[in-house]
């Protein structure tokens, strides 16, 4: 059950890095539900170098690997596990909500995927690609709306693309220059394919990227009609759980400082409505 602890285990473990930056400024609870409430700024520019569409080709194909390797173990839930149903039918309340965040997520073709392992896990690759892995349900015993809160931060790397604009961070002016043409069919896209898709599962977002996605997470759970207070007790969970079994993965990335839980609880309050409207 737990084989990617032990093969992938290095791989994920450095995915990604965090902290918090300081928190944006008290707003009210506006009229205005179409717009968003909590303050982030725009998604960085950096990520136009390098192409939406063939980093997504590269997610999916990984994505693909990945199940593909699950599966051969026996450790990809099939389609009538209850826990997947239940991963699934709380990212049909969350889908609807992405576009706001990311036009060209109309277009993504989501999928939501169980794998067993006891590795605290969970992330989503450009395209809109979702895995969760048993370790982070049962380890933490996630209800719907902490599960919510964490598919949310992590479909909220994705539409804010962090990993467009990491990548780019990451390659040296030539190298992109390179990668971009080869990512253009210029060149021997499966080698660079594979490689991108590598470093996906390899990425530390900084902190400010980690900052963002908590936020617009927040505000995607709430919308979907998840009790934005579950982001606090599950950073609590997550703190509880820092020394446990499933780590280092997600826990060394995602470290649950005060900090990060003061920040979300600073902004709970500005999503407060848009959940309330999703209940009634
Ligand atoms: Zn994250």
């Amino acid at each position: 059950m737990c084989f990617l602890c032990d093969v992938k285990h290095s791989a994920w473990s450095g995915r990604r890095g965090f902290l918090l930056a300081a928190a944006g400024s008290a707003a009210t609870l506006a009229a205005t539900p179409l717009l968003a409430q909590v303050d982030v700024g725009r998604s960085s520019s950096l990520r136009n170098l390098v192409p939406a569409e063939e980093l997504e080709s590269a997610a999916t194909q990984e994505y693909a690997k990945l199940l593909a390797e699950a599966k051969a173990q026996g450790a990809l839930a099939p389609p009538g596990n209850a826990q997947l149903q239940r991963l699934r039918g709380i990212a049909k309340r969350l889908i609807p909500q992405a576009a706001q965040w990311n036009d060209q997520a109309r277009q993504w073709r989501w999928e939501v995927n169980l794998i067993g392992s006891k590795q605290i896990n969970a992330f989503c690759m450009p395209g809109g690609k979702i895995a969760f892995y048993t370790g982070i349900l049962e380890q933490l015993k996630l209800t719907d709306d902490e599960v919510a809160m964490i598919m949310g931060h992590e479909m909220a790397h994705a539409l804010r693309e962090h990993a467009r604009a990491r990548i780019a961070k990451s390659q040296g002016t030539g190298t992109l220059l390179s990668l971009g043409a080869q990512l253009l069919g210029l060149g021997q896209l499966g080698d660079v394919a594979a490689n991108v898709g590598t470093q996906l599962l390899t990425l530390r977002f900084s902190r400010e990227d980690e900052t963002d996605a908590d936020l617009v997470g927040l505000e995607l759970a709430a919308r979907g009609g998840y009790n934005p207070q579950a982001s606090i007790s599950l950073w609590q969970k997550m703190a509880q759980a820092g020394g446990g079994p499933g780590g280092p993965g997600f826990l060394s990335t995602h470290p649950s400082g005060p900090d990060r839980i003061q920040q979300l609880q600073a902004n709970v309050p500005k999503v407060q409505g848009l959940y309330q409207r999703a209940r009634g």
